[in-house]
C-alpha cells in the first residue's frame, strides 16, 4: 500500500464515519505529505482554520487512519498555507515506496527527514527589489554579509505571502553559498514548539539534544513567531536561546504577521528582545514591482509571456504575491492545455474560474446581517462602541469571520466599518475568538452554525 493508496482508504473510510458535506468541503481537498515518525503528515486547509478543522475532524481522521491498519498512530493536520518546511522535506520521497518502507526508513535511524533544507529558490536573485521592500532587501543584505554583526535579531513582520519566508531563506542561502560550514537552522515556530515539547516529554538528559539543536548553529530563524503567543513555557526555552546566541554574536532571524508589541501574550522580556536589532517591515509591492515578480516568476518557468498579459495580471490581485503566482502558474497550465501562448483571455477564463469556485464569495455586510440575525442583535449595536458581553462576543465573532472568510480585507478597513476601531483592536477581537475555539466548546458551535449559515449555496 502506498502513501496515495492508503490516503484514498482514508478517505473512504471517513465517507462512512462523516457527513458528506464535510468530507466534500474539507477532506477531499487534503494531501497526504509523508510520514514522520508515528504520524502520517497532511496539508489540510488554511492556517486560519486549521484550529477548527482539527477540533472537529482529527479523531475521526485518527480512527480512519487505524481502520485501514496504517503504520501510523495519528494524523498530523498542516496548513495549506504554511507547509513548505514538509513538503520541502517530503520532496525527494520516492511515491512507490510502501507505507511500511517510509515508516521503517525511519526505524532504520535514517533520520532522513530531521533538519529541513532551505529552499534554494527562494534567494536574493530571485527576489524582486521594489519600493514596497527594498529597505528589507538592504537589512537582508547587510545580514548575510555579516552574519551577527549588523542588525541582530531582525525581525521581519507584514501581511501573507509578501515575501518574508522567501527573503529570510535567502539570507540563509547566501550565508551557505560564502561558507557552507555555517550551521544554520530554519524552523517555523510550530516546529520549534513541537520540539521542545518532545525533548520535554522524552529526554532524560536535560532537553539537552534540544539544546544541541537550537543553540550551536551560526544563524537561527523561526518562521511566524507570532505562533508562539501564549506558549510560556516555549518562550521561556526561546528567551535563554535567544540570550545564549545573542551573546555568542549568532545571528538570529524572525519573521511575523505583525510587530513584536502587537502579538498578544508574548511575554514583556521576549518582546523587548526582538525589538532589539532591527523590526523592518514588508507592504504590498505596487504595480511595476508586481509586474517584474510575473516576469521574474515566468521566466524561472521558461515561459514568455507578453508584456501586457503580465501587466493585465498584475493588475487583478493586487496584494498578495503568493496568490498572484498561482494565478500565473494556473495561467501557464491552462495556456498548455489549449496549447497556446498565455493571453489576456486565458487569464480572464482563469480568474472566471477561480472567482465562480471559491465558496467564499461573500462579503462583510453578509457576515454582519447573518450575525445580527443568529444572536439577535441590532446592527448599530454590533458595529457600535456598547460593551456589555450580550454584544461584545457577537462583535468579536463578526470580526473573527469576516478576517476568516472575505479575502484581502485589509484589518483597518474593518476596523472602519466596527466604528472606526483601530486595526489593533481587530486583530485582537480575531486572536480572541480563534483562541477561544480551542478552548470553548461553545464558541466552537457558534462559529461553526455561522459558517453553515454563510457557506449554504
Ligand atoms: P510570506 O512568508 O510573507 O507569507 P513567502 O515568502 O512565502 O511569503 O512568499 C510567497 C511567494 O511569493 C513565494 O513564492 C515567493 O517567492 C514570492 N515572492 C514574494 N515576494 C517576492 C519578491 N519580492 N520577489 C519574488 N518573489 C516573491
Ligand atoms: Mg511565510
Amino acid at each position: 500500500m502506498t502513501l496515495k493508496e492508503m490516503w484514498s482508504k482514508m478517505v473512504a473510510r471517513l465517507e462512512m464515519t462523516m457527513q458528506a458535506y464535510s468530507v466534500d468541503t474539507w477532506i477531499r481537498s487534503m494531501v497526504p505529505l509523508g510520514i514522520e515518525g508515528e504520524q502520517l503528515i497532511v496539508k489540510a486547509c488554511a492556517q486560519s482554520l486549521l484550529s477548527t478543522i482539527v477540533t472537529s475532524f482529527q479523531e475521526k481522521l485518527n480512527e480512519a487512519a487505524r481502520f485501514v491498519d496504517a503504520p501510523v498512530k495519528s494524523v498530523l493536520l498542516v496548513p495549506q498555507d504554511n507547509c513548505e518546511e514538509w513538503e520541502v522535506k517530503f520532496a525527494s520521497l520516492d511515491e512507490s515506496k510502501s507505507v511500511n518502507e517510509l515508516v521503517k526508513l525511519i526505524d532504520d535511524g535514517v533520520q532522513k527527514y530531521d533538519s529541513v533544507p532551505l529552499n534554494p529558490k527562494y534567494n536574493f536573485e530571485n527576489f524582486v527589489v521594489g519600493s514596497s521592500n527594498k529597505f528589507l532587501y538592504a537589512a537582508a543584505r547587510a545580514v548575510a554579509d555579516s552574519p551577527g554583526q549588523t542588525y541582530n535579531p531582525l525581525f521581519i513582520y507584514g501581511g501573507t505571502g509578501l515575501g518574508k519566508t522567501h527573503i529570510m531563506q535567502a539570507i540563509g542561502n547566501d550565508v551557505l553559498l560564502s561558507d557552507e560550514k555555517k550551521r544554520i537552522l530554519y524552523v517555523t515556530s510550530e516546529k520549534f514548539v513541537t520540539d521542545f515539547v518532545t525533548s520535554i516529554r522524552t529526554s532524560k538528559d536535560g532537553n539537552s539534544s534540544f539544546r544541541k539543536k537550537y543553540r550551536e548553529v551560526d544563524v537561527l530563524m523561526i518562521d511566524d513567531i507570532q505562533f508562539i503567543a501564549g506558549k510560556e513555557a516555549t518562550q521561556e526555552e526561546m528567551f535563554h536561546t535567544f540570550n545564549e546566541l545573542y551573546q555568542a554574536g549568532k545571528q538570529i532571524i524572525l519573521t511575523s504577521d505583525r510587530k513584536p508589541k502587537e502579538i498578544q501574550g508574548l511575554d514583556d522580556r521576549l518582546c523587548s528582545r526582538f525589538e532589539w536589532g532591527l523590526n523592518v517591515d514588508v507592504l504590498p509591492p505596487d504595480l511595476e514591482t508586481r509586474i517584474a515578480i510575473l516576469q521574474k516568476k515566468a521566466q524561472m518557468n521558461n515561459q514568455n509571456i507578453d508584456f501586457e498579459v503580465l501587466q493585465f495580471m498584475a493588475e487583478k490581485v493586487d496584494s498578495n504575491v503568493r496568490e498572484m503566482e498561482g494565478l500565473l502558474n494556473k495561467v501557464i497550465l491552462l495556456a498548455r492545455v489549449h496549447d497556446e501562448k498565455p493571453t489576456i483571455e486565458i487569464v480572464q477564463e482563469v480568474l472566471k474560474e477561480i472567482v465562480v469556485k471559491s465558496e467564499e464569495n461573500i462579503t462583510s455586510e453578509m457576515i454582519i446581517e447573518k450575525v445580527c440575525e443568529y444572536f439577535n442583535v441590532s446592527k448599530n449595536d454590533l458595529l457600535g462602541k456598547k460593551k456589555n458581553r450580550e454584544v461584545v462576543e457577537p462583535r468579536q465573532m463578526c470580526i473573527y469571520l469576516i478576517t476568516d472568510l472575505v479575502h484581502n480585507m485589509p484589518l483597518a478597513k474593518i476596523g472602519n466599518i466596527f466604528g472606526g476601531r483601530d486595526h489593533t483592536t481587530i486583530m485582537h477581537a480575531r486572536d480572541k475568538v480563534a483562541q477561544k475555539l480551542e478552548t470553548n466548546i461553545k464558541t466552537k458551535v457558534q462559529i461553526t452554525d455561522l459558517k453553515d449559515l454563510l457557506l449554504r449555496r
